[in-house]
């Protein structure tokens, strides 16, 4: 049996984390990440104490095999790393490829899917309903025989016929799924009807207590999080979810704000989970770097401004003290508390130790060479980030022939 509890009591106090940030976040627009890229992430996301890492979609190229086969061996070898889970549509190559992707792993899942409602059935996969529940029973079955750990999901659960969805969870079961996930693929759901599915399925699928239950939400509404929060108070125990909120379209529920929510509210959301909450802002930063773009300056928890205060009025209250408009302090997520502004004026040591802070010691021979650019951006530009920093570390661009 899988080494993760089954745990769909209300009453139960874990809640598993599941990051997709290198499968859904890393297949959407900018956000392909090169192997090395990957590898250094997964350590990363592992230290932050995640329960599953999906590391890829093994089928899709050669490219991503390897890249999960490599951090299966490189991340998940220990029987302490978090679950390696490769992704896998319900076809026999796929779960042959997943299969042999987590090998390394001391602790692998095959994570299978196949749409179930009406519309992708006739429209995509151009097939009835029986025959979908024989591709589940087959296809559960197969990736079974390859590994104790499957997770099986009805892509587009949340617009999939009720009485329907029920009896495509017991067949997964059945053939031997130990863990499912429903998701709002297309980000269609408010919370009480997120929350609803999973209280229909708790009381009508039989053998349902033995199974670990899963959210996977999409922000097409800018519900994900709150949908995913509903549904851990439906039962849910395994919240999927990537850094930054990466991830198909408007991106999947956000990492560092569901830990944020569970820790700061722990008085009315009691679950336990292992998220190491002083690593988020340093994973949201390099991830940032990975790919092309960082967290909007507003965004919860790990934005720019997420713990900047700029009206008077607050700017006095944080200072008598700071839990007036402070609801968690910044260092508490991993945000270096530091009131230092960095510009013009600034000398190379305050350089230096904002490099540090942001996970980046730079060698003498780098700083010389990232002060002189620092100084000339600094000329330009009022305030720096800590984006631009990290973007005065990338190599200068040529300059092409074209104007
Ligand atoms: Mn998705």
């Amino acid at each position: 049996m899988p080494d993760i509890e089954p745990a769909v009591a209300p009453q139960d106090p874990r809640v598993f984390f599941f990051d997709t940030t290198l499968r859904d976040g890393e297949q959407s627009p900018g956000c392909t990440m090169h192997a090395g890229e990957k590898l250094r992430l997964a350590h990363q996301i592992a230290s932050l104490g995640v329960d599953i890492l999906e590391a890829g979609f093994a089928i899709a190229s050669d490219g991503d095999r390897d890249s999960i086969r490599t951090i299966a061996r490189e991340v998940g070898s220990s029987a302490q790393a978090p679950i390696i889970a490769s992704l896998a549509r319900c076809k026999r190559e796929d779960i042959e490829a997943a299969a042999h992707s987590i090998e390394p792993a001391a602790r692998g899942r095959i994570h299978t899917f196949l749409s179930t409602s009406d519309l992708h059935l006739a429209a995509k996969l151009q097939i009835t309903r029986e025959q979908a529940l024989d591709q589940i029973a087959e296809m559960v079955a197969l990736a079974k025989s390859y590994c104790d750990d499957v997770e099986f999901s009805p892509e587009d659960a949340t617009r999939t016929d009720r009485d329907f969805l029920i009896r495509v969870c017991e067949v997964a079961i059945q053939a031997g799924a130990t863990t499912l996930n429903l998701p709002d693929t297309v980000g269609y759901c408010i919370p009480q009807d997120y929350a609803q599915m999973f209280l229909d399925v708790r009381a009508r699928v039989p053998g349902i207590e033995n199974i670990v239950l899963s959210a996977h939400c999409h922000d097409d509404l800018g519900l994900a999080v709150a949908n995913t929060i509903a549904s851990v108070e439906a039962g849910v125990r395994q919240v999927e979810c990537a850094i930054n909120g990466i991830g198909e379209r408007a991106g999947n529920a956000s990492l560092e704000e569901l830990a944020a929510i569970f820790t700061t509210r722990k008085d009315k959301l009691p679950y336990r989970h292992n998220i190491v909450m002083s690593k988020l802002y340093p994973t949201s930063q390099m991830l940032a770097e990975c790919i092309t773009f960082g967290a909007a300056p507003n965004k919860a928890i790990v934005g720019a401004n997420a713990f900047a205060h700029a009206a008077g009025i607050h700017q006095h209250g944080v200072m008598v003290n700071p839990l007036t408009y402070e609801i968690m302090t910044p260092e508490s997520v991993g945000v270096a508390h530091n009131s230092l502004v960095l510009g013009k004026h600034s000398g190379r040591r305050a350089l230096e130790q904002r490099y540090v802070e942001l996970g980046q010691p730079l060698t003498r021979e780098q700083l010389n060479t990232v002060y002189t650019r620092f100084t000339e951006l600094a000329d330009r530009k009022k305030t720096i980030y800590d984006q631009d920093l990290l973007t005065l570390l990338k190599p200068e661009p040529k300059v092409s022939a074209i104007a």
